[in-house]
């Protein structure tokens, strides 16, 4: 057996023991593990490794840079149209028109600017991406993402003044802390503002994402192994 196919099975494996866990998860909290999409974060990784994934019958895919993603995707996402690609990095406002064109899911909506020009770039492309507002649960400093007393406000100017298809909230809590929390804050918010969609859980934390009632986890590290370089 090669190393190719060594690699292929061992993806094809974990993406089956990851599904397995939130559909546990999902069970235990009486939730139909069919409502949790599993977002498979090839970020850092060669396309051959999302290229496995799809192979083994995977679709949605989460990448945290445009470049990166224009380099690796048109190519796989012409071999498999059904495939769906998430922005899960922070979105500068230069790319914006590059990410409405590739993306079907923009994660990290943030800033009262980068809404602007996403909803000019919607209405140039005809394209709509479903959106996320990010939010900074931990209110780190160097961590993007509205902070949870401004989300309301933010929420409501993206959805009105905007016309942002926003559906959902995203959360990347801090490394030391019990996720929990944040979820639970996560969710709340997203509650009052009528917002159905919640994207919480990483390879760490899924299993307590979808307790907590994610309909999105972003899993990268317990798909596709360690990444080699920082993110
Ligand atoms: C890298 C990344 C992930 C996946 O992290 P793992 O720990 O490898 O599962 C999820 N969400 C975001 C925003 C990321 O940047």
């Amino acid at each position: 057996m090669t190393a190719e196919t060594d690699l292929s099975d061992t993806i094809k494996w974990n993406l089956s023991a990851v599904r397995d866990g939130v559909a546990a998860a999902a069970k235990d909290v009486g939730r139909d593990p069919g409502d949790v999409s599993l977002i498979a974060v090839s970020k850092s990784h060669p396309a051959d490794r999302a290229r496995a994934a799809l192979v083994a019958g995977h679709r949605v895919f989460g990448e945290n840079r445009v470049q990166e993603a224009q380099e690796k995707w048109p190519p796989l996402k012409e071999a498999y149209p059904g495939s769906e690609l998430h922005l899960i990095g922070p979105l500068q406002t230069n790319k914006t028109g590059d990410a409405v064109a590739l993306f079907d899911v923009i994660q990290t909506l943030d800033r009262e600017k980068l809404a602007r020009i996403l909803a000019g770039e919607i209405d140039k492309q005809d394209r709509r991406p479903e959106l996320f507002v990010q939010v900074n649960t931990g209110e780190e400093e160097q961590k993007a993402g509205v902070l949870p007393l401004d989300a309301d406000g933010f929420i409501g100017k993206c959805i009105y003044d905007y016309g942002l298809p926003v559906v959902g909230l995203m959360c990347i809590p801090p490394v030391n802390e019990s996720p929990a929390l944040h979820f639970a804050l996560l969710a709340d918010i997203a509650k009052r503002n009528g917002l159905t969609r919640l994207s919480m859980g990483m390879s760490a934390d899924f299993e307590t994402g979808v307790r907590l009632g994610a309909t999105e986890v972003r899993v990268g590290t317990a798909i596709f192994g360690a990444r080699a370089q920082r993110d």
